[in-house]
Order: C-alpha cells, then sequence, then structure tokens
C-alpha cells in the first residue's frame, strides 16, 4: 500500500485539525507530527484547520485564546503549519465556525440529491429508542423512522419552523468498500451503519460532515487523525461518494497510552502541556525525537542503533508504511535517554547558547497556555531560580561555558541546572544531612578528616595547578592512614564543596571555582559538621 499520494503535478497537503482546547502535549504532538514530517518531506503544505463546533470543547469558551496558545506551542516544539488561521492561505477561513454557511449548502444538496433528509424526532424519543435498544441488547442506532416522511412533507414542516437535524441516507443493503493506508481494504455491511446526523438543530455540522467538506474543499491529499475515528470512516467514504468527490488518502494512528497499556495517555504520564515539559528542560529535538518513535520505526536498513535521529533526519526517513497499528505506551525513561543524548550532541557552545535561550525564551516567557492552565508551583520556583541565576551565568559566559561542559555529560533536562551548577556561583550552603554520607562515619569523624585533608590539599592547591595524581595521592593516602573508605573521604569533600553527593567530577569543579572558593566552602563545612 503507497504511503503518501504521489500523484506527480499534486501538491501534498495534510492537516491537523484540533479543537481549540488550548492543550498540547507529547500525544498531540505525536498525533499531528506525521503531517509536519511529510508535508515537510514531499515540499508540500501543512494546515492547521480548527475544529471548533462542539462548543463544549473551546478552552474557557474563547477559542480564540485556545487556538493561539496551540499554535504557539506546536511552533515552540517546531511543529509549523503554512496555512491557517494565524497565517491564512487561499482555502480559508480556517476555523469552522467561520464556515457554517458552506456546510449548511453542501447539506441542502445532499437533501436535494436525496442522499440525506430531515429528521424531526425529539431528543426523547431517541433517549427512549437507545434505552429499548441497550435493553434488548441491540446496538444503538436511529431506527430510520423519518426517512419514510415524504421530501414535499419534509420541507414544509421545515418551512414551518419545526426543530429538525439533516441525517445521511445510509444506503441499507450492499457493502462500502474502504481503503486505508495502515489497515488496507475495509468493507463493512451497509445495514450495520448508523444514518449519521450531518447538521445539527442549531445548524452546526457534526464532525462527519464538517471535515469531509473541508477535507475536499481545502485540497488535502492525506488524512491522518486519529484510530479512534476508524469505525466512523465508512460514513465519511461514503459522503465522498455521495458528493462525488475524490477521496483523499486516509491513514488512522493509534494513540499513546498510560505505561500500563490502559487508558489514553493521562496528566500524570507525560500528558501535561508540552511548554511544561520545555519548561522542564525537554528540548524540542528530544521532544520530535522521542514523539516520533511512539509507535514508528525506520525501516532496520536504516534505523539507528541508539535511536537518536535529528529532526532532518525523522523528516528524511518518516514513511506511514512503517507505523504501527498497535498504541505505544508511554516510556518516561525512553524520553529522558533520548532528551539526554541530544543535550550530549550539541557541541559546547551551542549547548551554551541553548541553556540561555532556554533560560530566557522558554521558562521566563509567558506563553498564552499559561492563561488557560497557570502555572504550576514547580514552574513559579524554577522561574525564580532562573531569574536568580541567569545574570549570574551570562556576566560571565567564559565561566558558564566551563561550568555547564562539566554537566553536559551528565544533565537529562535543563531544569537540573541551576541547582546543580549553584556551587558555582553562591557563597554559603545551607548544608542539611541528607547532602552527606553519615552511614559510615559521624559528623564529628567527618569535621575532623576534612580538617586535615584540607590542609593537605592546602599545600597543593597553593602551589598551582593541580594533577589528578597529586589530588588522588592526597584524598586516597589520607583516607588509608584513617582506615577508610576512599569514597567516604572523597564524598565528604566533594559534599563540602558543591553541596551535594552527586556533581561533576570534583578536581575540575574545584578548578573552575577557584581553590580560594572550595576552602571557603571546605571551612564552612567543617563548622557545619561540627556544630
Ligand atoms: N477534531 C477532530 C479531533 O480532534 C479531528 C479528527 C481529524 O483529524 O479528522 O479528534
Amino acid at each position: 500500500m503507497s504511503s503518501v499520494r504521489s500523484d506527480m503535478n499534486k501538491e501534498i497537503r495534510l492537516r491537523a485539525a484540533p479543537s481549540p482546547t488550548g492543550k498540547v502535549h507529547i500525544g498531540t504532538v505525536r498525533a499531528y507530527l506525521p503531517n509536519f514530517l511529510l508535508a515537510r518531506k514531499s515540499g508540500g503544505k501543512n494546515i492547521l484547520r480548527v475544529e471548533d463546533t462542539d462548543s463544549k470543547r473551546n478552552a474557557f469558551g474563547d477559542s480564540q485564546l485556545g487556538v493561539h496558545a496551540m499554535i504557539e506551542a506546536y511552533e515552540a516544539v517546531g511543529i509549523v503549519f503554512d496555512e491557517g488561521p494565524h497565517v491564512g492561505g487561499d482555502y480559508g477561513p480556517y476555523v469552522q465556525s467561520e464556515r457554517l454557511d458552506i456546510y449548511k449548502k453542501y447539506a441542502d444538496e445532499l437533501i436535494n440529491n436525496g442522499h440525506a433528509y430531515y429528521c424531526f424526532c425529539s431528543s426523547e424519543r431517541l433517549a427512549e429508542l437507545r434505552e429499548n435498544q441497550k435493553a434488548l441488547k441491540q446496538r444503538p442506532m436511529y431506527d430510520r423512522l423519518c426517512r419514510s416522511i415524504k421530501p414535499e412533507e419534509a420541507k414544509k414542516r421545515v418551512a414551518s419552523g419545526e426543530a429538525h437535524v439533516i441525517r445521511m441516507k445510509f444506503p441499507t443493503e450492499g457493502e462500502t468498500v474502504c481503503h486505508e493506508v495502515l489497515f488496507g481494504e475495509i468493507r463493512v455491511k451497509n445495514q450495520d451503519i448508523d444514518d449519521q446526523v450531518l447538521l445539527k438543530q442549531n445548524g452546526w455540522p457534526t464532525y462527519h460532515l464538517a471535515s469531509v467538506v473541508d477535507d475536499h474543499l481545502m485540497r488535502i491529499t492525506t488524512v491522518i487523525r486519529g484510530d479512534d475515528w476508524l469505525p466512523s470512516y465508512p460514513k465519511h467514504v461514503k459522503l465522498y461518494e455521495f458528493f462525488g468527490w475524490e477521496i483523499p488518502e486516509f491513514a488512522h494512528l493509534p494513540m499513546i497510552l498510560n505505561p500500563d497499556g490502559h487508558k489514553k495517555l493521562s496528566k500524570r504520564y507525560g500528558a501535561n502541556s508540552i511548554i511544561a515539559k520545555m519548561r522542564e528542560g525537554y528540548l524540542k529535538e528530544g521532544i520530535l525525537n522521542y514523539a516520533i518513535l511512539c509507535g514508528w520505526a525506520p525501516d532496520a536498513k536504516v534505523a539507528h542503533q541508539d535511536e537518536i535521529y535529528s529532526i532532518d533526519e525523522i523528516i528524511e526517513l518518516f514513511d506511514l508504511a512503517h507505523m504501527n497499528k498497535t498504541a505505544a505506551r508511554y516510556d518516561q525513561n525512553k524520553f529522558d535517554y533520548i532528551n539526554g543524548k541530544h543535550i550530549r550532541r550539541f557541541t559546547p557552545e551551542q549547548f551554551a547558547d541553548r541553556v540561555l535561550d532556554w533560560a530566557e525564551n522558554i521558562v521566563l516567557k509567558h506563553f498564552k497556555v499559561d492563561v488557560i492552565s497557570g502555572l504550576e508551583d514547580w514552574e513559579i520556583s524554577l522561574q525564580a531560580e532562573v531569574k536568580k541565576y541567569l545574570p549570574l551565568w551570562k556576566a560571565d559566559i567564559t565561566k558558564f561555558n566551563k561550568c555547564l561542559a562539566l554537566e553536559q555529560e551528565r544533565v537529562v533536562k535543563l531544569s537540573e541546572l541551576p541547582a546543580s551548577l549553584a556551587y558555582f556561583y553562591i557563597d554559603e550552603f545551607n548544608y542539611s544531612d541528607s547532602d552527606w554520607n553519615m552511614k559510615n562515619r559521624s559528623k564529628s569523624e567527618l569535621a575532623a578528616a576534612l580538617k586535615e585533608v584540607f590542609d593537605r590539599l592546602s599545600v597543593i592547591f597553593e602551589k598551582g595547578s593541580v594533577t589528578h595524581e597529586e589530588w588522588e595521592k592526597v584524598v586516597r593516602g589520607y583516607a588509608e592512614e584513617l582506615d577508610w573508605k576512599a569514597g567516604d573521604l572523597f564524598l565528604a569533600v566533594r559534599s563540602a564543596v558543591t553541596g551535594r553527593l552527586q556533581s561533576p567530577p570534583l578536581l575540575e569543579s574545584i578548578e573552575i571555582m577557584g581553590w580560594h572558593k572550595a576552602r571557603i566552602f571546605i571551612e564552612k563545612a567543617i563548622t557545619w559538621l561540627s556544630k
């Protein structure tokens, strides 16, 4: 089966069609990423169409804010739209609530061609029908009552103002044959398909009518959407047939599930806003790399063993043919691994630029989604930390680059950096017991050992630059004299100098901060331990 239409001369046009909830998370990034990749790969267009005909799903009823929050978030991760409400295009308007007269026109056309009919059934009757069907263990379906009303009579009732909807008149015999990129040929018995409502009582379209009409008018060549729409696909195929329109290529992709394999991805597992993820310090490279691997892998011949791909490589390699039919599960460890790998791919200079850019343009930036969802406590603390350190980082870029180079090999996400670089920028720690390894040694033993090792280290540091050998000899040598494990003494020095049990290589850290600063830390640590 072909993956993306390759009719020569035809521009490949794909669309994302979200409701304006304002929410963008790893699941929706993954949902709309294929469109972007295939549009870029083919030199086609990636289009944003806002499906706001279901007013319940608008962000706080302000669809403008929801739309712009989404666009801002997609663009922050690098998913750019070539046409849409924010940039216009030849096939607008790109917001469905601004196209109501178009849907009405096409619904009327179906009525006039005998492919649709007016239905006057009350919601009470429909509810009762459903209840009865449920009790009889039948599939809930409209019983086609109003299909038998003569068109002239129905038209009169409509003209007299009687409440009605428009339903599609699905054939009751034969089969509908659908072609799907991932699933191949799908055949359904027409008698099993409901007479779908196309236009609601308030004159607004349902998804079914609006998406078919828009995909046609917007010249969409490949529709990629969630597999939750697969059961409705025959209805859409039939609508194309009713209108006599060419059917675009359709691919229904699975969602990302929670790690336990159940339910749609929830907030607890990474379905929080992608802007929050970026604030946490996931890079757009890491986000796109992880997202695309949820349910897709390139052909084994070209796949990278380490699963790390740049955005350009993903564009080059992506195809629908290698997309899984089953849903991927969210895997935080894999996401972290991928992000860490991308961090390590930068040159030190690039990394420093990215960290500063992250601090200024992600952490401290006010995004539209912040108006919708508000900031979480950790985001507020992170902003405070970044506000404190950013001027210090920028004040001495050479020092910043050196400090950062030590972390580049270890860090998983950028939000670890303010705390992990803190010891280079502050003069005093508020030590707490948890910053020390006190399993084998008491505070007073640690204080005494630090005092002696400090004197010995002073001798070597004060004479100039210190080699690894000298450093090891002093610390290890003294640990032996004490009959301590060397690790216990190294850890004590580490806690004193960095305020933490884990940090980059200690000698390098001391070299960057300078012995004069390290010694102040050690003296203060001895005082703290001796209290
Ligand atoms: N508005 C629909 C949704 O969010 C779009 C589905 C589609 O891509 O056609 O599920």
